[in-house]
């Protein structure tokens, strides 16, 4: 089988473990599988660089910061490179524009347009290992873009697909995908699968076991994930089409991020435009805006309250004065220290109970609701951030995650 592995920068933090994923994949590779690898920066250095960048500027150049944070992954790719070959394995280390990762959009921002695997079909062909730079490509001009934090997941399924491999393995310092965080709530318990949306969902709430765009993409292309630990030797996680469909808890796991901003823009009066008059500026200025909430107008006047993320509130907040004056708003105020607490799971929706049953261990929590918001196979509640953890494990009570059959 082909198999793209991909190892995050807690895989690679140190020597020791750059020796032991080349140990691991030449094992692998011995048992008969064609490997291509996908590596993060090492460890926090991705961090390490934007502090770096900020010492020397406050709001670094876009193209100047996708040229300094490209260089995380290009030194683990050397590394892991040299390790396989000092084991006596053929590898080739390949940076995201050596392996044809071709990405556009905006700086920091970038999106995988297409992969030209030619490159990496050919050192597979020649028996070499290809060990590729995740997070980044080039566009048509070689230009770099950095694709957003944590996407080298999404390199490695974008590299999946375009080989077409048998799946893609996100290889981890967990050992697959749980029920809820285990180190809020110890006993959350590994899933033996689950299927792209319910993933999907989990990673966009807040779970940080998969980068949400990499999910997104290995649904369209149907390419199975497997999530598993690059430590021990355990059964992992496979993110797939059809999860298991026995009978089940329809709840399949709990996200959480302690990291929500509101904004809420008051007595903007009701008219048609508005929507459009706040939301094109932010978006113009890479503000991604989570859940939007707009009251039912009263003297064809209403409230607008949206979330985002804690880091863009600053961004937002300054574009705020004139965004309120361009809808006749007089005022908004905002709310830097909430986050977010989500039940997810297939069929939540149609079953009646889940949500009394969520708002009601909240409730007895002592947590109050700030925003409720809603998917087909979701319930998000927003809540003040220092209630986020209690949340999680009342929730995990409540819908018994922790006994119940989910494959
Ligand atoms: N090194 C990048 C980051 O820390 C990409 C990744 O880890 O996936 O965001
Ligand atoms: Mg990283």
């Amino acid at each position: 089988m082909l198999v793209v592995q991909k190892y995050g920068g807690t895989s690679v933090a140190d020597a020791d473990r750059i020796r032991h994923v080349a140990g691991r994949v030449i094992k692998r590779v011995r048992a008969g599988d064609q490997v291509v690898v996908v590596v993060s920066a090492m460890g926090n250095s991705t961090d390490d660089l934007l502090d770096l960048a900020l010492q020397v500027a406050p709001d670094p150049d876009a193209r100047e910061l996708d040229m300094l944070l490209s260089t995380g992954e290009q030194v683990s790719v050397a590394l892991v490179a040299m390790a396989l070959k000092n084991l006596g394995q053929e590898a080739v280390g390949l940076t995201g524009q050596q392996a044809g990762i071709i990405a556009q959009g905006r700086h920091y921002q970038g999106r995988i347009s297409r992969v030209e695997a030619d490159r990496v079909r050919a050192e597979l062909a020649a028996g070499r290992v290809p060990v590729v730079a995740g997070y980044w490509g080039v566009n048509e001009d070689q230009e770099i873009f950095t694709l957003g934090r944590g996407a080298s997941d999404t390199t490695a399924v974008a590299l999946a697909i375009a080989l077409g491999a048998g799946r893609c393995e996100n290889c981890k310092d967990v050992e697959g995908v749980y029920t809820a965080d285990p180190r809020i709530v110890p006993t959350a318990r590994k899933l033996k699968d689950i299927s792209y949306e319910e993933m999907l969902e989990l990673a966009t709430q807040g779970s940080t076991v998969m980068h949400n765009r990499a999910v997104e993409l290995a649904s369209v292309y149907n390419v199975p994930i497997l999530v598993t630990s690059s430590m021990v030797e355990a059964p992992g996680t496979l993110i797939r089409g059809e999860a298991d469909l026995e009978e089940r808890n329809r709840v399949r796991g709990i996200a959480h991020d302690s990291d929500v901003a509101k904004i809420t823009i008051r007595r903007v009066p009701d008219q048609p435009g508005i929507a459009a008059n706040i939301f094109e500026p932010l978006a113009e200025a890479g503000v991604s805006v989570d859940t939007i909430v707009q009251n039912s107008s009263e003297g064809n006047l209403t409230d607008l309250t949206f979330t985002l993320a804690r880091k863009d509130l600053r961004k937002a907040e300054s574009l705020m004065p004139a965004i309120c004056e361009t809808v006749g708003a007089p005022e908004f105020t905002s709310d830097a220290n909430l986050g977010k607490v989500s039940i997810v799971g297939v069929g939540i929706q149609t079953a009646h109970g889940y949500a009394a049953r969520m708002f009601r261990a909240l409730f007895d929590a002592g947590i109050n609701i700030e925003l409720i918001s809603t998917s087909e196979i979701r319930l998000t509640c927003i809540i003040s951030a220092d209630s986020v953890h209690d949340a999680v494990r009342a929730l995990h009570t409540a819908f018994e995650l922790e006994t119940a059959v989910t494959g």
